[in-house]
């Protein structure tokens, strides 16, 4: 391995030998382009950095020294000097709903508070959807995202009553920062003929006093999707992410659970509107659209051009610690007013019979399958189900993912990386809701092993990192920052034994990601033969104080060795 501190003197007497030979437009991607003058991260097996790297066709040629990389690339290479800059793999999103944060931002009334919004009371909240009531005509339905009960100054949901107070006249349902709790005001509920009587096929309405008080858990939500949504131009919305992901360093996202065929993404990949490219999760419940893919699975290109990717089926064993819809072992650290002592979530799956079935079924039928696990208790369901089904069939490397794998027990991390599981951690969980575990969700000492990622490095797990944007805001960088450092939003350290070295952050939202979509032969490495996706950073991370490495700048974004984002 290169030392670094040596490599970055003498990448300084490389740029006297710097030169720009003409090159005509649009025969950009025939002459080979040489990257040097900078650090640069190959994520390779042994974690190399190089003095320098070619690109010919979209395709990486060569890395190595200076010298031999130019006697590969020949003497019309184009140089890029990097000035300094730090050149690494194009970041790949560990989990994320691409997609619906361009709808969300495009459509909904955004309700987030510090740091992702300005929200901090239910007046706030109010004050917002009352702005676009008056924008509105009356009866068209109003969705708010993101409000975070935790982070308000009341500590609880809003009220239906409180809705109320914004318009009777327009049906409002509002969803949490987790997906899996919403509020909706009274005209919501009654447009959808839903009353404090009705059973809702899923989840939980709450109800006090004989009357809704506005909360919908889990599923339930899903009896207000009778009312009509004004939908958003899906093409608009996509163009939005790609945009948005590449400008943060993004060259493959995921659209996981998605419950359509989607063809939008194969149109934007057509005409380009699609920048970057995008690993599919169907909906692994829905038998028809599983079998819409015929005999194709993980790693399938979808497209032409390689930019949609057939993923993972994905299946969800329970909600979010922070919406109180986790599924735990021991009941909540504080139980929220109105639940029972006991109370410890609950499980997405009708039945274990549904849960040892199903995933029987997808994984005898040759899927990878990505299930959606916070509370140790899902995680341990779901480590029983994949586990049955392997015993049963010893299919070789199927790779079935703990997606999120929040509260993954010490116990539990020997037996995932037996099975050959993989966990993509949602670790900037310790940021945004560090400290809502540690006092109330979980308490400190489960907080403090959430997304355990020095115990999963001791037991050889290559793990993914995410965001789960639009849950929170798309930045690989975050994931890092938050895996290295483990700081919540007031400044603890949650669970310091967890933290890890910036290189090993970085495989997670690299060369690990690849490998958990069966990519890892064409991207996440910048290796001889890959796909040239890239990212160039202003600063090193491996050099900058940890806790800065969030607010590191993306100056270039490159997919197949074009330029998708330019700062
Ligand atoms: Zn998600």
């Amino acid at each position: 391995m290169l030392n670094r501190r040596t490599f970055i003197k003498g990448s300084a007497m490389t740029m006297v030998v710097l030169s720009t030979p003409h090159i005509a437009l649009g025969d950009a991607p025939k002459v080979p382009t040489i990257y040097t003058g900078g650090p640069i991260l190959t994520m390779n097996a042994k974690n190399e950095m190089v003095e320098a790297l070619a690109v010919e066709g979209g395709k990486i040629l060569a890395a190595g020294r200076l010298v031999d990389v130019k006697a590969a690339a020949g003497e019309k290479a184009k140089i890029v000097d990097l000035q300094g800059k730090t050149l690494l793999p194009g970041f790949i999103d560990g989990h994320s709903h691409f997609v619906k944060g361009g709808q969300e931002a495009l459509t909904t009334v955004p309700l987030g508070s510090p740091p992702i919004g300005k929200i901090t009371s239910i007046a706030d909240m109010q004050e917002a959807l009352r702005a676009r009531a008056a924008v509105t005509p009356e009866g068209q339905r109003i969705d708010g995202s993101r409000y975070n009960d935790m982070e308000l100054k009341e500590r609880r949901h809003p009220t239906r009553e409180e809705l109320d107070a914004v318009s009777t006249k327009h049906p409002i349902v509002i969803k949490h920062i987790s997906g899996h709790v919403g509020v909706a005001n009274s005209l919501a509920f009654e447009m959808a003929g839903v009353t404090a009587q009705t059973k809702p096929k899923e989840g939980v309405l709450r109800v006090k006093d004989g009357k809704l008080t506005g909360v919908m858990e889990g599923r339930a939500q899903n009896e207000l999707n009778v009312i009509p949504v004004k939908k958003p131009d899906i093409a608009k919305c996509m163009a939005y992410d790609s945009n948005e992901y590449a400008a943060n360093g993004v060259t493959t996202a995921n659209n996981g659970g998605s419950p359509t065929v989607d063809d939008y993404l194969i149109a934007g990949s057509n005409n380009d509107e699609l920048k970057i490219r995008v690993v599919i999760w169907p909906a692994g419940m829905n038998k028809e659209l599983i079998a819409s893919y015929g005999d194709k699975r993980s790693g399938a290109l979808l497209d032409a051009k390689g930019k949609v990717i057939l993923g993972a089926a994905k299946l969800f064993a329970d909600g979010s610690p922070q919406g109180y819809t986790a599924l735990f072992s021991k009941p909540y650290y504080k139980q929220l007013t109105g639940k029972p002592a006991d109370y410890r979530g609950f499980s997405y799956f009708p039945s274990p019979e549904v849960r040892f079935g199903r995933v029987k079924e997808l994984h005898d039928a040759g899927w990878q399958i990505a299930t959606h696990t916070n509370g140790d208790q899902a995680i341990q369901d779901m480590i029983d189900a994949y586990g049955a089904a392997m015993k049963a069939n010893k299919r070789e490397d199927s790779r079935h993912i703990l997606n999120h794998c929040q509260f993954n027990r010490p116990d539990q991390v020997p037996v995932i990386a037996e099975l050959g599981l993989i966990p993509s951690y949602f670790v900037t969980h310790t940021f945004f809701w560090g400290d809502t575990h540690r006092h109330y969700v979980a308490g400190p000492e489960m907080a403090a092993h959430i997304s355990p990622c020095a115990a999963a490095l001791k037991e050889g797990i290559q793990f993914a990192l995410h965001n789960d944007t639009p849950v929170t805001p798309i930045s690989p960088l975050m994931d890092v920052f938050s895996a290295v450092t483990r700081l919540t939003s007031t400044g603890f350290v949650l669970g310091e034994d967890q933290r890890i070295s910036v290189m090993d952050a970085l495989r997670g939202v690299t060369i690990n990601a690849a490998r958990m979509y069966f990519l890892e032969d064409k991207i996440g490495s910048l290796e001889p033969g890959k796909l040239a996706d890239m990212v160039i950073l202003e600063k090193n991370p491996l050099d900058v104080a940890p806790e800065t490495i969030k607010d590191i700048k993306v100056v270039e974004t490159i997919v197949e060795g074009e330029t998708v984002y330019k700062a």
